[in-house]
């Protein structure tokens, strides 16, 4: 996606913006840590540069070590809890926004979706949609699954 974009948590007390700037396109996970990680059947990413953020309002951070052995860090607001955006020190300086935040999340669709082996059943994806059962395990497999490269 394009130009800058706005969002926040649920209660208004965090809101963030994202300069234009290096980000990957949107994808969908559907692996189970992301399941157990939103309460909902997916999740969705985009990865851009930390840089890029402004973000204003008390923010605390959930901690969780990933199978990988990378460490990672949500983001959300103190208050409502809304996550907004996930690190990880496998990944410096950049960030995963989660897209369910943005003002106009609706204007975005995933590129791909990862994880598909474990999708919740009752999820049909478009016939055309990029899929993966796992995820690309370098950025170069990243950007050339999302049609970047
Ligand atoms: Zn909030
Ligand atoms: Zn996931």
């Amino acid at each position: 996606m394009k130009g800058e974009l706005s969002g926040g948590c649920l209660c208004g007390a965090v809101r963030y913006r994202l300069r234009e700037g290096f980000r990957m396109n949107p994808y969908a996970c559907h692996c189970t840590d992301c399941q157990s990680r939103t309460g909902s059947a997916f999740s969705e990413h985009m990865l851009f540069l930390q840089s890029d953020m402004e973000i204003t309002g008390e923010l605390d951070a959930g901690e969780y070590d990933q199978p990988s052995g990378a460490h990672s860090r949500i983001y959300g607001c103190a208050q409502c809890k809304a996550r907004i955006y996930a690190v990880n020190d496998a990944r410096e300086g950049m960030a995963s926004l989660r897209c369910g935040t943005l003002d106009n999340g609706a204007e975005l669709a995933p590129a791909a979706h990862v994880w598909v082996k474990s999708k919740q059943p009752w999820i049909g994806l478009p016939a055309d949609a990029v899929t993966m059962d796992e995820q690309p395990r370098t950025n170069k497999d990243w950007m050339k699954l999302e049609g970047i490269v």
